[in-house]
């Protein structure tokens, strides 16, 4: 069971000073603030950076809506962190074809939603490659104007292997019918001993941050996420700030040189009826782990939050020490809480905004790329757009070794 430091010692507050004012910490005072550093004085130090960035009480904090568009939860790989899959043929498994989905799709057009994520398990059972790209291509021909993101690298990891396509191959298929940025599911936590006690073939993290890149030089856009808190500080098999700090260091590498990422979301794993520890990890690590990725993850401007598993209080104090968009909302939420055990209330537009709101920032709704929109919702009409830091490694001042 983790330890948190009562206090700071010297090196830590004077590497947090340094990580507040613009210093790229290497992965060893990374380490050591992760360890060393009180949780009071890590906070302290990312609000202070946060406050700098995206501004105080009172300024801009984002929201997505989106809809999630499960096409099926027929999956083969049995991951012990996961409820939502099914196995084929089963009372509780489905897949969808467009026409299914049209009458829901269509409601949310009319509502105004232009965000679509489309995402399912690894289906054994679909015999085609062009199953998927047939979906997406009557998608755009219906909505042509809708963003539809998803995909994710343990998808076309796994659809490679399965119809014997490479993965370049794939990707500009994916696009060309209609898809216009990845979705950052699979990447759980880079550290592959714990991958390979959570499931035996999905894609191993070296694969992951390779698909990303190959969808980047296809100018696809993504999110890099990771689930924190299953087996890492569970005992003392692993360490858990080594394996949590080396995930955003392989993030931190890779952003340097294709500047792929829109955003990271960190967040912990729910028990729920999952079958790796009984309860979540306090939320102190989850504090610890959001401080020290905004000191840490430079070239990360947006980190998004994972209110699912927040309180309100707690949501609301992310937002002053490390998160400046909420993420997504769900249109449909009722097909995703029953898989993470969350409550539905939770994940309205309304309850987010609200949520935002009595935190002291101002609720502004965004687009996949982090463009604000006039808000039909509040009626709000956004002074100004907020400009993303310049996307090069030169403008984030990052060290020499990651130039390109
Ligand atoms: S997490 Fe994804 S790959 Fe793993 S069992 Fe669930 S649906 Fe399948």
């Amino acid at each position: 069971m983790t330890v948190f430091p009562a206090q700071s010692d010297a090196a830590s507050l004077g590497l947090l000073e340094r990580a507040e004012n613009g210093t790229w910490l290497t992965f060893e005072e990374g380490l050591h603030i992760y360890k060393r550093a009180a949780s009071a004085d890590l906070r302290a130090a990312a609000g202070r950076r946060m406050a700098g960035l995206w501004g105080g009480k009172g300024q801009p904090r984002t929201y997505m809506m989106y809809h999630l568009l499960n096409y099926s939860n027929v999956c083969g790989e049995n991951c012990s962190f996961c409820n939502y899959w099914a196995p084929a043929g089963g009372a509780k498994a489905w897949t969808h074809n467009f026409e299914d989905v049209r009458p829901v799709l269509e409601a949310y057009w009319n509502y105004g939603g232009r965000v679509v994520l489309f995402q399912g398990g690894n289906n054994y059972e679909i015999g085609s490659f062009s199953y998927y790209t047939d979906f997406l291509d009557a998608m755009r021909q219906r909505f042509p104007d809708m963003l539809v993101f998803g995909c994710s690298p343990t998808e076309i990891h796994f659809w490679s292997g399965k119809y014997g396509l490479p993965v370049p191959k794939i990707i500009a298929e994916l696009k060309a019918a209609g898809l216009r940025a990845i979705a950052g599911a699979g990447g759980e936590i880079a550290h592959q001993p714990i991958r390979d006690l959570m499931f035996k073939n999905k894609v191993r993290f070296g694969d992951w941050l390779d698909i990303m890149d190959e969808a980047a030089a296809q100018g696809l856009s993504a999110s890099a996420s990771m689930m924190f808190g299953t087996y890492d500080g569970l005992d003392d098999r692993f360490d858990a700030e080594y394996c949590r700090l080396e995930h955003l260091h392989l993030l931190r590498e890779r952003q340097a040189r294709t500047a792929h990422y829109r955003a990271f979301v960190a967040w912990p794993y729910q028990p729920n009826k999952g079958r790796i520890r009984r309860k979540p990890v306090p939320h102190e690590e989850y504090v610890r782990l959001m401080s020290v990725a905004r000191l840490y993850l430079r070239n990360f401007p947006n980190l998004q939050s994972s209110y699912l598993s927040l309180t309100r209080e707690q949501f609301g104090a992310s937002l002053d020490y490390a998160v400046n968009c909420a993420g997504g909302i769900l249109y449909t939420p009722e097909l995703v809480t029953g898989a993470v055990g969350a409550n539905p209330n939770d994940l309205s537009r309304a309850q987010i905004i609200e949520w935002i709101a009595a935190a002291g920032y101002r609720p502004e709704e965004r687009d996949y790329y982090g463009r604000l929109l006039v808000d039909p919702y509040t009626g709000r009409t956004p002074l100004s757009n907020l400009s993303l830091p310049k996307e090069t490694a030169a403008a984030w001042g990052a060290p020499k070794e990651y130039a390109v």
